[in-house]
C-alpha cells in the first residue's frame, strides 16, 4: 500500500544563486575572453537557473597556464603537510556548506535531495579528508620511497554526479602534488563553481585548481593541450575512445572511468526481500545514471517469479516527482537527450520482444521524466540487455546454474560491477572469483567509500579512482 505524504520541500532559499558565472581560473572568476555564454536548466521544470561562460581556446591556455604556475611556485614544493592542511579546509567546508551544496545540485542535476544530501556530497567531503590524510604519507603508500607528482591534470567529468565527481577527481591529484583544471558537465556547471567559491574560502593558492565551464569542444581542448601532463575522465566509452586517440603518442598519462551494464545476480538462498532492496537501489538510485547500475538483473529461475512480483511491489511504493521533496524517490532525467536515449532504448525493447512494465505514476507536465521501468523475456540477445541505457530500466533475465549465471553476467563488452546475492559465503568467493568487473558487491549495491578503489575493465576503461590505488595516477613512481 501507497501512503499519502504531505510534499516536504526542501528551502532553495539557501542557494544564493547568481545570474551569471565566470570561469575560475587563477583564484578569481573571469570573464571568457571570447565571452561566449550558455544556459543551464533545472530539469525538472525547465527553468533557466543561471547563464555560465564557455571556455574557448584561448581560456583554455590561461587555465592551464595558471595551474602550471601554481605547479612549479607553490604547490609542488610545498610541504605536504601543508597541502594536507588545505584538503582538510576544504573537507569542513563542504560539510559547512552541505546544504547550500545539496540544494543546488538537485536544482541542476535533478536527483532528489535526499541523494544529494545523504550520498552525494557527504562522500564528497569524505574524499576530500581521506586523500588530505595521504597527503604527507606518500612515502608510505606503497609507490617507492620518492613518489613525486606527475604535474598538471586536465580532467573532463560527467553530469551524473557533478560534485562527487570533482571531489573523486581533484582529491587525490591535490594530495599527490598536481595540479588541476577540471572541465563539468555542460548540463550540470553549477556545483562545481559553487566548489570554486569553497576554495576561494579555503584561501587555496590562486591557480592550483582551475574550473572552466564549456561544451565537449571544451573537453577536447583541455585532454590535447601540450601543457596537460595528465588525462582522467569519467563519461561515455565512446568519448573515452576518441581521448585515447587524441592523446596517443604524447606522453600525457591517462585514465578512463566509462560505462557499464552491470548484472546484479540473485540466488535462490538470497534474503528475498533484502535482495530487492539492492535490485531497487542497484537500478533505481540516481534515476538509474550511474556508470555502475544494476542494470540487467540475473535471477534464478526457481524464483524469478516471486522475485518480480515483489520487485513490482515495491516499485509501485516509490514516489516521483520534485527533486527538492525530501519524500522523493525519484527525480528527473538530466537532459532531454538522455530521455530520448532512454526512450529509444525502451521502444527498442518492446519492438524486440521484451515484456514492459512500469507502476501507475502521474509524470509532470514540465521537465524531463521516465517512470521505473522493468523488462521481463528479456534474452542476452536484445540491445536493452546488452547497451548502456543510463536510465531508470531494468532488464531481467534467468539462470538456473551458478556456472550459467557467471557466463550471463560476463556476456558484456563492460567489467565495471556486480552484485552477488546469496547466503553462501563460499558462494560469494567464488563469484567474485569468477566475474570479470572491477567492483563486486555481496548482498549490497551501490556501496562507495573513499578508501575503496573503484574502476572497470575492457570497455568500462582502465585506472583506479579511490583508495590508496587512486594516488597511483598522479604519482610519478
Ligand atoms: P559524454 O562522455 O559526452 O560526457 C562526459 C564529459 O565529457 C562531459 O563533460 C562532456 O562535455 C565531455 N566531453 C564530450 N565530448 C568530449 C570530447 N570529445 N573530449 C573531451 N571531453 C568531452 O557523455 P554524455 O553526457 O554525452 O552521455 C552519453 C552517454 O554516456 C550516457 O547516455 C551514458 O550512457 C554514458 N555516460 C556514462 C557516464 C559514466 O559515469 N560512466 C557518465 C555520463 C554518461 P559536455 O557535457 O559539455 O558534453
Amino acid at each position: 500500500m501507497s501512503w499519502e505524504y504531505s510534499p516536504a520541500p526542501e528551502s532553495r532559499a539557501i542557494v544564493d544563486l547568481r545570474p551569471s558565472y565566470g570561469l575560475f581560473i587563477g583564484g578569481e572568476f573571469v570573464d571568457p575572453i571570447d565571452g561566449d555564454a550558455f544556459k543551464t536548466i533545472n530539469p525538472a521544470s525547465e527553468e533557466v537557473l543561471a547563464e555560465v561562460s564557455m571556455a574557448g581556446p584561448k581560456d583554455i591556455d590561461r587555465a592551464v597556464a595558471a595551474a602550471r604556475r601554481a605547479y612549479d611556485e607553490v604547490w609542488a614544493p610545498m610541504r605536504p603537510a601543508d597541502r594536507s592542511k588545505y584538503l582538510f579546509r576544504i573537507a569542513r567546508l563542504i560539510q559547512e556548506r552541505s546544504r547550500e551544496l545539496a540544494v543546488l545540485e538537485s536544482l541542476d542535476n535533478g536527483k532528489p535531495i535526499r541523494e544529494s544530501r545523504d550520498v552525494d556530497v557527504p562522500l564528497a567531503a569524505a574524499h576530500f579528508f581521506y586523500y588530505a590524510g595521504w597527503a604527507d604519507k606518500l612515502e608510505h603508500a606503497g609507490f617507492g620511497p620518492h613518489p613525486r607528482p606527475v604535474g598538471v591534470a586536465g580532467q573532463v567529468i560527467p553530469w551524473n554526479f557533478p560534485l562527487l565527481m570533482a571531489a573523486w577527481k581533484l582529491a587525490p591529484a591535490l594530495a599527490a602534488g598536481n595540479t588541476c583544471v577540471l572541465k563539468p558537465a555542460e548540463t550540470t556547471p553549477l556545483s562545481a563553481l559553487l566548489l570554486a567559491e569553497i576554495f576561494e574560502q579555503a584561501a587555496l593558492p590562486p591557480g592550483v585548481v582551475n574550473i572552466i565551464t564549456g561544451a565537449g569542444e571544451t573537453g577536447a581542448g583541455l585532454v590535447a593541450h601540450p601543457g596537460v601532463d595528465k588525462v582522467a575522465f569519467t563519461g561515455s566509452t565512446e568519448v573515452g575512445k576518441a581521448i585515447q586517440r587524441a592523446i596517443a603518442g604524447t606522453n600525457k598519462r591517462l585514465t578512463l572511468e566509462l560505462g557499464g551494464k552491470a548484472a546484479n545476480v540473485v540466488f535462490e538462498d538470497a534474503p528475498v526481500s533484502q535482495a530487492i532492496e539492492g535490485i531497487v537501489n542497484g537500478i533505481f538510485f540516481n534515476q538509474g545514471h550511474v556508470c555502475c547500475a544494476g542494470s540487467r538483473l540475473l535471477v534464478q529461475e526457481s524464483i524469478a517469479e516471486t522475485v518480480v512480483e515483489k520487485l513490482k511491489d515495491r516499485l509501485a511504493t516509490l514516489r516521483l516527482g520534485d527533486p527538492l521533496d525530501k519524500n522523493t524517490d525519484i527525480g528527473a532525467i538530466n537532459s532531454p537527450e538522455q530521455l530520448d536515449k532512454i526512450r529509444q532504448l525502451s521502444a527498442i525493447g518492446e519492438s524486440e520482444g521484451a515484456e514492459r512494465w512500469s507502476p501507475p505514476c502521474t509524470l509532470p507536465e514540465r521537465g524531463y521524466w521516465f517512470p521505473p521501468t522493468v523488462f521481463t523475456g528479456v534474452s542476452q540477445a536484445h540491445r536493452i540487455a546488452r547497451e548502456e541505457i543510463f536510465g531508470p530500466v531494468l532488464s531481467v533475465l534467468t539462470f538456473r546454474t551458478p556456472e550459467e549465471a557467471v557466463k550471463k553476467a560476463n556476456n558484456t563488452t563492460y567489467g565495471l560491477s556486480a552484485g552477488v546475492w546469496t547466503e553462501k559465503g563460499s558462494r560469494i568467493l567464488w563469484m567474485a572469483k569468477e566475474l570479470r568487473a572491477g567492483v563486486v558487491w555481496a548482498n549490497t549495491y551501490n556501496r562507495f567509500d573513499p578508501s575503496s578503489p573503484f574502476g572497470g575493465y575492457r570497455e568500462s576503461g582502465f585506472g583506479r579512482e579511490g583508495g590508496r590505488h587512486g594516488l597511483e595516477a598522479y604519482l610519478d613512481v
